[in-house]
């Protein structure tokens, strides 16, 4: 294996990077691990300070920042700036919260003075973060900043497809004025995760990424006894209920199937559709969709990106031909895609039976899933006979209908008349095989925190 800038536009391999054999293994183990033994007794002012630095040196050389992520993995320009800028923002919440959310918990015990019982949050140490290349900022920026806030290091594996994007984390937490090895970059192959998880500096694992990967890695975490957390894929239901507008929930559907070219865990990937309405939201949706324009990612003007790769382009073809196979009705949409690059043309899916491989499985590109379903009952009932619950979104006029609706839905996270989002200030997170635990806000600062009971009893006081 190898980690390779491969541009998914040009097609052509720009870098090619070693992978790490095990000297360089553990001299970046060690290397975090000094990062945090400093680290940790680093008052929080100076931790912030460094964390806003990062944020403004992503704003000063945001377009250089945004090129990385065009030429590795294909995503729009206009798209890959407002990555930077969530990045940015994500860095500015902790420097904000981070203090205060960090504060000890005092406890009201039975028996002792107020402050006499608290927990008090210390941070564990090195921290292995693996991340795709899908946000392969975001990402990153997803856990570092809360988890070096926290006073952890982070070793982070990215994927083999964003090596660039990698190192320039790494640079980004060199130049903020961060010691050496806070943000480690680690080229690790799949061979060698067992053997960072299973060192006694490593303290915990989080992993963003497919199911495969979070099975494997949560394992070997759980064989060395290491906390871990996993932000894994998606099918978020998209459901437009009888009473929505249906020409914006169709807007936003087409944005939210194929924004960073379809390749989100929280895209909408099932749209369904309340029986009164579905002909005259199909229509709208396929005609917002036709108007997509596939081309080059630096082109301001385009507005549907290649797939990351090309083999990311051909799995889905196979998921398609596969879905077609089983009798569902595959429909392409719009001017044929570029044959230059690893594009493919939008399609809709319909007719998806429950024996179709294709209704229990994530698409990740331009491919949507429409269903038709009777009413409200049967939409929660088809967005819940998922293995996913990662987000989902209802569509209505009435607030308190959809509110209802989102309710029922077994998710981690629910969007009322939007499809489901990203912020630097609103956590994420799923249940069922999306994975366990949260990223961003306090939820995420305190994952992987030591939660220290701290007693204090009066030395005179009685048994
Ligand atoms: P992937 O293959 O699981 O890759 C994700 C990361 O895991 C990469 O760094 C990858 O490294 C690594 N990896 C893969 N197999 C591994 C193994 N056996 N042991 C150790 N590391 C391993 O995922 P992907 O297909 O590139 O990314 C898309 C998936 O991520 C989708 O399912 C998507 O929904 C999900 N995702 C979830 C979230 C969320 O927050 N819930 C966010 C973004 C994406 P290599 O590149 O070297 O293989």
């Amino acid at each position: 294996m190898s980690f390779s800038t491969v541009n998914p536009y040009s097609g052509q391999t720009i870098k090619t990077f070693p992978v790490a054999d095990a000297a360089t293994i553990d001299a970046a183990i060690e290397s975090a691990h000094a990062a945090f033994l400093s680290w940790r007794t680093t008052p929080l002012a100076e931790r912030a300070a460094v964390l806003q630095r990062a944020a403004d040196l992503l704003r000063k050389d945001s377009r250089r920042f945004a090129e990385i992520l065009t030429l590795e993995m294909g995503k729009l320009i206009g798209e890959a700036e407002a990555e930077v800028e969530l990045s940015a923002k994500i860095l500015e919440y902790y420097v904000k919260f981070g203090a205060k959310q960090l504060a000890p918990r005092v406890l009201q015990a039975n028996g002792f003075a107020d402050g006499d019982v608290q927990l008090i949050k210390e941070p564990l140490g090195v921290l292995f973060a693996i991340e795709p290349w899908n946000f392969p900022f975001y990402q990153v920026i997803r856990i570092t900043a809360p988890q070096t806030t926290a006073g952890n290091a982070v070793l982070l594996k990215h994927a083999s497809n964003v090596p660039q994007s990698a190192l320039a984390m790494e640079q980004l937490f060199r130049d903020a004025g961060a010691p050496e090895g806070l943000l480690t970059n680690l080229f690790v192959s799949h061979d060698d995760v067992e053997t960072v998880i299973a060192d006694p500096r490593v303290r915990g694992v989080a992993l963003t990424g497919s199911e495969r990967a979070g099975s494997s890695v949560a394992a070997l975490a759980g064989k060395y006894l290491k906390k871990s957390t996993l932000e894994l894929g998606g099918a978020d239901a998209f459901i437009v209920l009888s009473d929505a507008d249906v020409e914006k929930a169709a807007k936003w559907a087409v944005f939210g199937r194929h924004w960073n070219a379809g390749q989100v865990c929280v895209s909408s990937k099932r749209i369904i559709v309340e029986d009164a309405i579905y002909d005259s939201f199909l229509a709208h949706y396929r005609a917002g969709v036709a108007e997509l324009v596939a081309g080059d990612p630096l082109d301001p003007s385009t507005t549907l990106a290649p797939l990351s790769s090309q083999g990311a382009r051909d799995g889905l073809a196979k998921q398609v031909e596969a879905a077609v196979s089983h009798g569902a009705k595959a429909e392409t949409v719009g001017k044929p895609v570029p044959t230059q690059g690893s594009f493919y043309q939008p399609t809709l899916l319909t007719d998806i039976s429950p024996d179709n491989p294709a209704y229990h499985t994530e698409f990740f590109g331009p491919v949507s899933q429409i269903y038709r379903v009777s009413d409200e009952d049967a939409a929660i009932k088809l967005a819940n006979d998922s293995p996913y619950g990662l987000g989902g979104s209802v569509f209505s006029q009435d607030v308190a209908r959809a509110k209802r609706v989102g309710g029922q839905l077994e998710t981690g996270m629910v969007y009322i008349n939007q499809p489901t989002g990203v912020k630097a200030d609103i956590p994420f997170g799923g249940v069922k095989n999306s994975g366990y635990g949260h990223e961003l806000i306090d939820l995420g600062l305190t994952e992987f925190v030591n939660e220290k009971l701290l007693v204090i009893s009066d030395i005179d006081g009685s048994f």
